[in-house]
């Protein structure tokens, strides 16, 4: 049996910072850090758009799973700030959250993201510009390292850690139990035990946390989901905001329902893509930092945010249902015009190819009224005609709308000030605790759960 002083559950941002900061702070701790996925160079989609042009769903999805977690090819947004990506701050005060954040983006800017660029979104006229017209623009600093250098800041850090600290690639861990003051952690071929354990399993682990909270007796909660679309515009509806800002978080209560929409995840530049989490495939987007990659186009997503109450708990069923009923209809991401949706009419080849915006991700033209909720639709078109007074064309009959997009939330998992669990030792971090929902707050998350650890 392996036996470690501390055993960290995947190796996404959250495990990946959690194992950086017990080293530094207690370099004779043994670590072993466990990861379904594989190490960072073995990760590789098999979409060619060749041979294979579509999700084959793959055991394991090199695109969410193995050393660097679902961020690794991401735009690698570090967003500083409180205001979202997390509640970390509820946790560890609000001082200390920024704290922790500035000091991962010290980490990352040390480790190959020097060249990156630092936005700060203090540009009080656009704030302005964006209140006169009933928008609201969140304040943060976003350090983006584009998808290219993510992997460097990433592949350097592994090869910081992996001569003190074990990394066991291609394992699951399927279940975690205690053994009088140890715990156990049984993989399908090993067994682990460890003093400490810290669970960092992000959203493609979220079923596995609810089973492992059901068999420890770890109380959760669940009952919010995100549904919406990705936008895809030509760069220059929306070049003001992206030149001064590169990320507007732009939040919008919409007249008719009083629900909340926001932007989300703005990739200037960018291409869309698709992505599948636990077989169902939904779209994201991202951007890179160098200027030979760059598209004619930025993409974004709308995001709905419903919040659910007793009795219903299955927020993530509720969206997966949606996202399911897109990939029956389209075979995957269904793609339409703003026009052709708000004339009642499903996009056909024809009318994409003869559209201006040429779209980044091959997907299925269709009809997203017949996916969408009408509540959640009526919503994402108010709040296009609303940035449409801000950024004049967000409106045009051209603008892509993608669907759909789901921001999953993890259940809540009651965590105590210090992230560790009602089980003495057990610590879940990064997205999987519900706590996260960024790379900024999982990386922080991991950090001050390490040196909690530290200090005992
Ligand atoms: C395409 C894309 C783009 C994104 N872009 C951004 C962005 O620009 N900015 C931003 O802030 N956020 C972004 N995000 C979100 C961000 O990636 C996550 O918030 C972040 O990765 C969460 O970190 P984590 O460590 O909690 O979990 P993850 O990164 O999800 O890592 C969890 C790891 O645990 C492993 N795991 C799961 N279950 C087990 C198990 N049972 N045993 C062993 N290992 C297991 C998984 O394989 C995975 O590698 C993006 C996400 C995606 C998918």
């Amino acid at each position: 049996m392996n036996s470690y002083n501390v055993a960290i559950v995947g190796a996404g941002p959250g495990g990946i910072f959690a194992a950086y900061e017990l080293k530094k702070q207690k370099p004779e701790l043994s670590v072993v850090v466990i990861e379904k996925g594989s190490a960072l160079h073995r990760r590789k989609c098999p979409i060619d758009g060749v041979k294979i042009k579509s999700c084959i769903n793959c055991p394991s999805c090199s695109i969410m799973n193995g050393f660097g977690g679902a961020g690794a090819f991401s735009d690698g947004k570090y967003n500083i700030t409180n205001e979202f990506g997390g509640d970390l701050y509820k946790y560890v005060g609000a001082d200390e959250a920024i704290e922790l954040m500035e000091y991962v983006d010290a980490i990352n800017v040390e480790n190959g993201g020097a060249e990156s660029r630092l936005f700060a979104s203090e540009r009080p006229d656009i704030a302005k510009l964006c209140l006169q017209n009933d928008l609201h623009l969140l304040k943060a600093k976003v350090r983006h390292l584009g998808t290219d250098i993510n992997y460097i800041v990433l592949e350097n850090l592994y090869n910081q850690l992996k001569d003190q600290v074990d990394f066991v690639f291609n394992t699951e861990v399927q279940t975690i139990e205690r053994e009088g003051e140890r715990f156990v952690l049984t993989c399908p071929k090993e067994q682990f035990t460890a003093d400490k354990v810290i669970i960092s399993t992000g959203r493609s682990g979220s079923k596995w946390m609810e089973s492992i909270c059901q068999s420890l007796s770890i109380p959760t909660e669940s009952s919010r989901i995100d549904i919406g679309v990705r936008v895809e515009v030509p760069y220059d509806i929306f070049s003001d905001m992206t030149d001064a800002l590169y990320e507007s978080k732009i939040v919008y209560r919409t007249k008719r329902y009083q629900d909340k929409v926001r932007t989300f995840c703005m990739n200037p530049h960018g291409v869309v893509v698709s992505e599948n989490t636990n077989g169902i495939i939904t779209v994201n987007g991202h951007s890179y930092e160098d200027p030979k990659l760059y598209t004619n186009n930025t993409n974004f997503a709308l995001l709905v945010s419903n919040h659910f109450t007793e009795p219903f708990h299955q927020s993530n069923q509720y969206g997966e249902s949606i996202a399911r009923l897109s990939n029956m209809l389209g075979g995957g991401v269904i793609v339409q015009r703003f026009g052709d949706l708000i004339r009642g009419q499903r996009s056909t080849e024809d009318r994409i190819e003869n559209g201006f915006v040429t779209p980044t991700l091959k997907a299925t033209p269709g009809d997203l009224s017949l996916v969408i909720p009408k509540r959640q639709l009526d919503d994402i078109i108010e709040m296009i005609e609303a940035l449409d007074r801000v950024c004049p064309g967000m409106a045009s009959d051209d603008t892509l709308l993608y669907g759909i997009e789901v921001k999953f939330y993890n259940m809540q998992v009651e965590v105590d000030d210090n992230l560790e669990t009602c089980v003495p030792g057990l610590y879940v971090i990064g997205d999987c605790s519900g706590v996260t929902h960024s790379l900024s707050h999982a990386s922080a998350s991991g950090v001050y759960a390490a040196r909690k650890i530290a200090e005992k």
